[in-house]
């Protein structure tokens, strides 16, 4: 501290408060200054604030509520000490004094929280704003500022300096979430004055019980509630089980001011909000004042705690919180109840996933929440690429809804924009697009087009593969018109085997490829010119994700060019970067086809689709009837397909997909090495993962691989499985799926194997 300084901080409280052996000591602040202050008159704090009329009136305003604060014997608040004049403050020209009593103990965040703690603190909590209650000013009330959790949204602004994209954009779920699940229901929260900062640095103990409290500079008049949502926030960052470490002190407070179910309904919300308030404004103040520890002290655990408040069910939350206070729990209704409502409505031809199916309520990122309280781990959902419920998705579909709906007969910048953006994701020579609302509907497309443009009317599929569930997408869909029910293969139908190098006698190292091209070829002779198109996904979703055997695409593609025809892409499954490696799955296999049909993550989960091919090839399709879709191509989809790109681009999903991808296959590979006779083959790329599974003799061994399936249902993990034998696990999840989430479902595989297999 400079001299000058301190000489003067000492002539103010000698002149104004009689003080001599006086020494002063500075202590950290968020963004006032205070000092420790010592003196023959014992132990003070002194604070300083820029001189301004705003200031004087809060501060005095302040001044009043301690006052009122004193009558709470038990406990010990900063009261002011008035000069010798009888004044509350000293003001000069610059600067606005303050002096107030010590309040001594020690730190909530120096002691271990014992739950009897949490408790006093909640009492503590609870008999602090029962007395403000009481209490009213203007000036207080009149305040508007950003952290107030009522002005939440103010923070929003500071989002963009929130530089690791996926973090930004799990705050910005957040103040989404507070404007669907707070604002609407605002108005029935009591509001009254509030500490606002009840952090465990502000708050203080002795003897295991808390004492008292300090800095009451946020102090505002807001929505009650907020005190215990600042009040636990601060108290579960750090802790293993979070929620349980908040619930005490929800009792203690509920105890000596009784809270309302509507208040315990949004408090998960409110510390989420909390959270991302902190986070925010560490964010900015990083980018004001870089040197400034202070600032970022709670920013790590702030981070860490909405991360793992994430991965709580909101439902279990409120839940908790009603449990703890007497409430009765959230009803749902019957399980079997919804099952007959289901059956009574939808055909048994709709499956339901799971030998214990699973009723959700709301999904956010990696993680899907049940009605029952239960939050999975989603290794799954493929749609949701960027993550389930992503923000810049959402909002891009809502503010588009609220502004323009209508079809491709008009001129509109939405359009325009995604397919210029879409576009610059393909090779040049792929650079018109049509769009539809479905995987089927663009696979249904592509084979009318080809079938136009190359005058021929047959085919080539291959087996197990699977394109969509119209008419034309179920006859090239050997998945389906072979499988039992099916209706069998239709004559324009030629299909060739799955070029799938693990189980056949050849290397994956392009005698594969080459051997089933072979067979192709003869296949394709014949047929003598008569193949319009000719349709593969890249690694066959449906049929096992099997990755193509190498060099099969590049020796057929220029076949069934030479005889006439045209060769379509699938990429419904693997497109938009999951495969880590490439965009497109053609990339993997170095071909660059004629047509390409895409769909499932392309708007992560709002219903779209597209055919993407070449200019002449669109032109073909030109001088026939007009091509029409309702929806495809509206402004919503497109802003939503635009949101898609941009996040992808934004969160870096296609590198992230390839660390996360590679990091998983090594996990499985040791798995592998452990049970090589049981897990038979790890494939794919990227987050596109399969796991064939086999009995000792080599055989498919489905029972097991679905018990997997189950057994990781049960500890709430959600993977698929799919190929000819139903016997290979599918781990395909939303991008937001982390390398510490692949750490767990491997270890639960492990588990569950463990269990399982007994030699
Ligand atoms: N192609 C592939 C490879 C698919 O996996 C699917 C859907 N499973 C489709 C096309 C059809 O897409 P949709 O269900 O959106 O009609």
């Amino acid at each position: 501290m400079e001299t000058h300084h301190l000489k003067q901080l000492q002539d103010i409280l000698q002149n104004n408060f009689a003080m001599s052996s006086i020494g002063i000591t500075p202590l950290v602040g968020y963004d006032s200054y205070n000092y420790k202050v010592k003196s023959n008159k014992g132990s003070f704090v002194l604070k300083q604030y820029p001189n301004s009329p705003e200031i004087i009136t809060l501060v005095k305003s302040e001044n009043q509520v301690l006052n009122r604060l004193s009558n709470l014997k038990n406990y010990d608040f900063p009261l002011a000490v008035v000069t010798q004049d009888g004044e509350d403050l000293v003001i000069n020209e610059d600067f606005v004094y303050r002096l107030l009593s010590f309040v001594e103990g020690e730190f909530l965040g120096d002691v271990i929280h014992t739950p009897d703690l949490m408790q006093s603190f909640g009492v503590f909590l609870g008999s602090m704003d029962k007395i403000l209650l009481t209490t009213y000013d203007t000036a207080i009330a009149a305040r508007h500022f950003q952290w107030d959790l009522k002005h939440f949204n103010d923070n929003k602004i500071y989002l963009p300096y929130i530089t690791n994209s996926k973090d930004r954009n799990l705050a910005a779920y957040f103040f989404m979430q507070f404007n669907e699940q707070v604002s609407p229901v605002q108005h029935l929260l009591r509001k009254g004055i509030i500490h606002n900062d009840a952090n465990d640095w502000n708050v203080l103990t002795t003897n295991g019980k808390v004492a008292g409290i300090i800095d009451f500079g946020d102090m505002c008049n807001s929505w009650i509630i907020n005190e215990l949502a600042i009040g636990i926030t601060y108290i579960m960052m750090g802790k293993e089980e979070p929620l349980e470490s908040a619930l005490p002190v929800i009792r203690g407070y509920h105890n000596i001011f009784p809270l309302e179910e509507k208040e315990l309904d949004v408090l998960y919300y409110l510390v989420a909000a909390r959270l991302c308030t902190s986070v925010c404004n560490s964010a900015y103040s990083k980018t004001m004042k870089p040197s400034s520890d202070y600032i970022t002290v709670s920013e790590k655990g702030a981070w860490d705690l909405l991360h793992k408040w994430l991965s709580l069910n909101p439902i279990r939350a409120k839940d908790a919180f009603r449990k703890t206070t007497g409430f009765p729990y959230s009803k749902k209704p019957k399980f079997e109840y919804q099952l007959k409502r289901r059956k009574n409505y939808l055909s048994d031809a709709l499956s339901l996933s799971y030998k214990n199916p699973i009723e959700m309520s709301q999904s956010a990122f990696q993680y899907m929440y049940d009605t029952s309280g239960n939050t999975f781990l989603d290794a799954y959902n493929n749609i949701m690429l960027a993550g389930h419920c992503h923000p810049i998705v959402v909002q891009a579909g809502q503010r588009t809804m609220a502004k323009l709906n209508t079809n491709t007969r008009y001129l509109y910048e939405e359009l325009l924009v995604y397919s210029e953006k879409l576009l610059s994701k393909f090779p040049s020579r792929l650079n018109k697009v049509f769009f539809v609302n479905s995987g089927s509907a663009a696979t249904d497309l592509a084979i009318r087009i080809a079938m136009k443009y190359t005058r021929k009317n047959k085919v080539m599929v291959l087996e197990h593969g699977y394109h969509g569930n119209t008419r034309i997408g179920i006859d090239i869909s050997h998945y389906k018109y072979n499988n039992k029910g099916g209706g069998g293969k239709q004559d324009y139908i030629v299909q060739t085997p799955m070029p799938k190098a693990f189980g056949s006698i050849y290397k994956d190292d392009g005698t594969a490829g080459n051997h089933f091209a072979s067979q192709m070829a003869v296949q394709l002779k014949r047929n003598n010119g008569e193949i319009a198109a000719f349709i593969a996904e890249p690694i066959m979703g449906c049929g096992g994700q099997v990755p193509l055997a190498k060099g099969y695409l590049q020796e057929v593609y220029p076949k069934i060019r030479e005889q006439g025809g045209i060769c379509i892409s699938d990429e419904v499954q693997v497109g938009f970067g999951r495969l880590g490696e490439k965009f497109w799955g053609f990339e993997m296999h170095d071909v660059v086809p004629d047509m390409v049909i895409l769909g499932k993550p392309m708007a992560n989960g709002h219903p779209i689709g597209a055919v993407v091919t070449t200019t002449e090839i669109a032109q073909s399709f030109e001088n026939g009837p007009e091509f029409f879709s309702s929806f495809g191509g509206n402004p919503v989809s497109c802003a939503i397909g635009h949101a898609v790109l941009k996040v992808i681009d934004e969160e870096s999903l296609q590198q992230h997909a390839k660390k996360v991808g590679n990091h998983l296959k090594g996990l499985l590979n040791t798995l592998h090495q452990e049970y090589p006779e049981i897990i038979a083959d790890i494939r794919g790329s990227g987050l596109f993962v399969g796991v064939e599974i086999t009995d000792t003799n080599g055989n498919p061994n489905t029972q097991l691989a679905v018990d997997i399936k189950n057994r990781l249902r049960e500890v709430f993990i959600l993977i698929g499985t799919d190929g000819p034998y139903d016997n290979v696990l599918k781990i395909k999840p939303p991008l937001s799926f982390t390398l510490q989430d692949s750490e767990i479902l491997v270890a639960e595989i492990h588990l569950i194997l463990k269990d399982l297999i007994k030699f």
